[in-house]
């Protein structure tokens, strides 16, 4: 493609010298082995899992009664699952948690300055039903752990709760039309609907390293951060590690938030970074009261919609003004004169997004320049890939940390540490000696659906779900699979996609909620999909999806591409409803209005 700079006299850059050194960066990182590469939290990691939140020893007696519903996974999709059930009258729940209360990702990351990159006032789920409002713009950890505790209470979930549980396997018994629940505490549960809510980030993941387990110091995973080797909690003051030299592992949205806290306190820190992220301004703020006031019903919904609006590139009405907005915001200028019609073709306008998104990244490159004093380190913190092949992160302490004369950027170059040694860790030819590793490295996320659930699912004649998604995930409208009755899948399968995950989640939860009582009104008790109408989505989503592939394709790997493999089948982002959530919403809202339960099967 050819973009010449001079036909927009506003560039003050190099397309296509920006897009070859994109392309050298992500070539620089392609790895084969993909997902793979990760070592997998199992067996001799097994302990890097272990709920540091509990106290030991937690015993019940098992459960084998039959409830209507069971929710597997007590975080914000499950809540939300139970919460629109009992709005519309189905009473009769159980909930199934791995932790000790609710909270899902909230519950496990606890690691200081956790934060969440969404707005709160559109993150926190069920603002407006059980009447709070966030303290700040982006609400820090404990506060939205709180809110899930409050969620809990308000819909009487803490009854119906069975904490420190983690299913082992759920089987479909086609004669009574039930599904048996079997946990690790010999549970064999049974129940006529399932609704999986697992969470996008629940299994976390270790860097794909020799060595981890000779590791003579300290090691914990940031989703289980030992508070009593650090000392201080999820504000900071992490004052045991004063006389300790600490290293962490990655350079993502979680390390992005924990490092500068890591920073005031280590003697010394290293940060291993294969590669950089994009930082952006957090700009966080106090709630303002005034604002409050001014909030009609149906705010939250609004705000939300709003937000995936301005993504979509389909509003001029930004009610967010953030970073994740701002890129779309600044699009129109970078548009030559006389194009800003809607007469543009699809050629022209991914060219002005792919402007846009250089000039945003070229701002971000920019203010690394501005922060980081010393210039090798300032420019290995650069990002070089468009906005959107990582998930962007927002920090106004994170560059700022390298300024510390105890903190040490140990720049990979895209190949990542090579080995942990008994003594530290072994990177660029060198060995760094630590007392302590954070491994920072996130979560699972392309892998099998089954496995990142840590349960197989068999549905009618023994059908394993493994095995029917072998070659990616079948639904009909993202939650239902034929063989697998009355079962529902939250989450990030074949729907609409949002970077809000509760966004997502509500839309879904209220949808099934609907079917559910819909079934049991009308007198039936199992629901599937047919095969062509589950063919027919999973068609639709192949065909709709089509567009993003070559973006993510160009992209550096990362879990947005399913680590440089967007093809592979089995990728979460490229599985999604390519006209955008809001899309997606109206097209289950009319599918509802219908009244039809069009494309399932009752019986
Ligand atoms: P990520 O997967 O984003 O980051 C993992 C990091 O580990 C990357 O920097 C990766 O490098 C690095 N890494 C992996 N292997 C190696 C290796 N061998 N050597 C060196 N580095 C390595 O995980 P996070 O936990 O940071 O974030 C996961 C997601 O969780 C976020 O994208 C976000 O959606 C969510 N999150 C949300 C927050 C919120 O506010 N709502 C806050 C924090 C997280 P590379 O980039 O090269 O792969």
């Amino acid at each position: 493609m050819s973009t010449a700079p001079e036909k927009h006299p506003n560039l003050d850059f190099d397309p296509d010298a920006l897009r070859e050194k994109y392309r050298e960066e992500r070539d620089k990182r392609l790895r084969t082995e993909g997902n793979d590469q990760y070592q997998e939290v199992e067996g001799k990691f097994a302990h890097f899992v272990d709920d540091p939140y509990v106290e030991p020893g937690f015993t019940r007696e098992p459960l084998t009664d039959e409830v209507d519903v069971i929710i597997i996974g007590g975080g914000f999709g499950g809540q939300l699952a139970a919460a629109r059930l009992r709005e519309a009258g189905v009473h009769n729940l159980r909930i199934i948690e791995k932790g000790g209360d609710f909270g899902g990702t909230w519950y496990w990351n606890r690691y200081p300055g956790a934060q969440c990159d969404i707005e709160s006032y559109m993150y926190l789920p069920l603002l407006e039903e059980v009447g709070y409002i966030p303290r700040e713009k982006y609400s820090f950890a404990s506060e939205i752990k709180a809110h899930a505790e409050r969620i809990g209470k308000a819909y009487d979930l803490y009854s119906c709760a069975c904490f420190q549980t983690e299913v082992k396997e759920m089987r479909w018994d086609q004669e009574a039309g039930l599904w048996t629940i079997r946990t690790d505490r010999d549970d064999a549960m049974r129940a006529r609907f399932v609704i999986i809510s697992g969470g996008p980030f629940n299994r976390p993941k270790l860097p794909g390293v020799p060595g981890i387990e000779d590791f003579q110091g300290h090691t914990f995973h940031t989703s289980r951060w030992d508070y009593a080797y650090t000392g201080g909690d999820e504000t900071g003051n992490l004052h045991k590690l004063g006389d300790k030299r600490v290293a962490v592992i990655g350079t993502g949205a979680t390390a992005i938030q924990c490092i500068p806290h890591l920073g005031r306190a280590a003697q010394q820190l290293y940060v291993f970074q294969r590669t950089p992220s994009s930082v952006d301004e957090r700009g966080n703020k106090p709630t303002d009261p005034e604002w409050v006031k001014t909030l009609e019903p149906g705010w939250q919904r609004q705000r939300r919609e709003n937000f995936s609006d301005v993504l979509a590139g389909v509003t001029d009405v930004d009610l967010v003004n953030d970073g994740w907005t701002d890129i779309f915001r600044k699009m129109p200028n970078l548009l030559a004169p006389g194009e800003k019609d809607e007469s543009l073709d699809p050629e022209e306008i991914a060219r002005a997004v792919e402007l846009a998104d250089f000039e945003k990244m070229n701002q971000v490159r920019k203010r690394v320049e501005a922060t980081v004093k010393d210039r090798e380190t300032a420019e290995a913190l650069k990002p070089w890939y468009r906005q959107f092949c990582k998930r962007p992160t927002f920090s106004d302490d994170y560059l700022p940390t390298f300024n510390r004369p105890n903190v040490q950027l140990v720049d990979t170059q895209g190949r990542g540490v090579e080995r942990v040694t008994p003594r530290g860790i072994f990177a660029n030819g060198t060995e760094y000696e630590v007392d302590c590793i954070i491994f920072a490295t996130g979560f699972e996320f392309g892998t099998a659906y089954t496995r990142r659930q840590g349960f197989e699912i068999w549905g009618r004649d023994g059908l394993a779900l493994t095995d029917y998604w072998q070659d990616g995930p079948r639904t009909f409208h993202g939650y239902a699979s034929r063989g697998f009755p009355n079962l529902f899948h939250v989450g990030l399968l074949q729907s609409g996609f949002s970077p809000n995950f509760t966004t997502v989640a509500d839309d879904q939860t209220q949808h099934y909620a609907y079917i559910i009582q819909q079934v049991r009104e009308r007198g039936y008790q199992r629901v599937e999909p047919s095969a062509q109408a589950e063919q027919e989505w999973v068609d639709t989503i192949k065909n709709l999806s089509l567009d993003s592939l070559e973006f993510l394709e160009a992209c550096t790997p990362g879990f947005f591409n399913n680590e440089g493999k967007p093809r592979a089948g089995n990728g979460p982002v490229e599985n999604q409803y390519g006209p955008g959530i809001n899309a997606f919403h109206r097209l289950m809202a009319e599918w509802r209005e219908d009244g039809d339960l069009k494309g399932l099967e009752l019986s």
